[in-house]
């Protein structure tokens, strides 16, 4: 996606250990017109798809998701990294090794958002190694639901994250594929969506 190859060309920052900062406009201060253009885009490719309901994570995940959901006309979930003390029901639970925060956390949703009749777009802001979006993907099948694709922001393809999700049998869309973030340069891979 030109648009958010270019912002990250111009605002994103490479930081040491393979991780890129765009707390500017994706993951602290957040771009609303951006948003909504990556959002409809993931809406588009997966139109056709029958989706029923839109899964992410919280905090980054939520607003690409979120005008996802809008266009393609349902609802958005996000799972919640902490229990709160509102969910007093039934939960889906997994656990999930963060990348970034280099620690485990259980994530969770509660189990009466999602059933075996839903088709799931599941969509988050970064790839990885995989870990979140596998632990989403698996709050899905405890539920039963079908996981029909997932969109990511932005994919590092340079780590192991799409490979994981492939083997799953899982179609991955990303918006932008970085190859490398060697020398503090941003180099982009063809072929994203
Ligand atoms: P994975 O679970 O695929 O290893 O990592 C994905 C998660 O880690 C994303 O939800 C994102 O929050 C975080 N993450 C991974 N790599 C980066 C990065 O380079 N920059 C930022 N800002 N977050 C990242």
């Amino acid at each position: 996606m030109e648009e958010l190859v270019q912002r990250i060309k111009e605002d994103g920052r490479v930081l040491g250990e393979g991780v890129l900062k765009v707390d500017s406009f994706v993951t602290h201060q957040v771009d609303p017109d951006l948003m909504e253009a990556i959002g409809y885009r993931f809406a588009e490719v997966f139109a056709q798809a029958g989706i029923t309901k839109v899964v992410t994570i919280e905090a980054s995940g939520i607003a690409p998701a979120l005008f996802a959901a809008k266009k393609l006309a349902v609802p958005m979930i996000f799972a919640r990294k902490a229990k709160s003390l509102t969910m007093d029901e039934e939960l889906l639970t997994s656990s999930v090794y963060s990348f970034t925060k280099q620690v485990t956390s259980q994530i969770s949703i509660s189990r009466k958002f999602l059933s075996s009749d839903d088709k799931v777009l599941i969509i988050d802001d970064f790839l990885a190694n995989g870990q979140a979006a596998k632990g989403l993907v698996e709050l899905c099948q405890q539920a039963g639901a079908e996981v029909d694709g997932i969109g990511i922001v932005i994919e590092k393809s340079f780590q192991d994250g799409r490979e994981l999700l492939e083997q799953m049998g899982l179609r991955v869309v990303s918006l932008a594929r970085i190859a490398s973030l060697k020398n503090g340069e941003v180099e982009f891979l063809e072929g994203d969506a």
